[in-house]
């Protein structure tokens, strides 16, 4: 089916004028410069309420992800708990946390205020998706604390 023209609209990023087209009736942006220019001053803001001192934007995703895997491995260090990292970057697991007398849960970290309830299992294993953003860490629903 031949695309339509719906309407003209202003992009929420840099106000210029653009077309709206059928099966993009939800484009907010004029183009994915600009999308991807929303995202990144979203994530400053985010950053700035958070308190940040860190231009989180700035960074690389890879480090972002791994500034996400140390709060999360701080925040269970301060609870009592062993915490070993994955020294692959590819894995079921970021991370396995472990107290004496309980068993090892493992946690695949998430950038976001991630709270999904049902969290996957991966080769078998029930992983926990736990949630990182602005220093804050979001456990998910049924995660076993002790
Ligand atoms: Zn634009």
């Amino acid at each position: 089916m031949p695309s339509t023209l719906l309407t003209a609209r202003s992009c929420q990023h840099c106000g210029k004028e653009f077309d709206v087209w059928t099966g993009y009736a939800n484009q907010l942006y004029c183009s994915i410069a600009c999308r991807k220019a929303a995202t990144r001053q979203r994530r400053l803001e985010r950053d700035m309420d958070a308190g940040s001192s860190l231009p989180m934007a700035d960074l690389p995703s890879s480090a972002r992800g791994a500034i996400g895997e140390l709060t999360v491995s701080i925040h269970f260090q301060n609870a009592g708990y062993q915490v070993f990292r994955n020294l692959s970057p590819v894995g079921p697991a970021d991370l396995v946390i472990w107290k004496s007398g309980s068993e090892p849960v493992l946690i695949d970290v998430k950038s976001g205020p991630y709270l999904n309830s049902r969290s996957p299992r991966k080769d078998g294993e029930q992983v926990y998706l736990v949630g990182v953003e602005g220093g804050r860490v979001f456990l998910p629903e049924g995660f076993p604390t002790n």
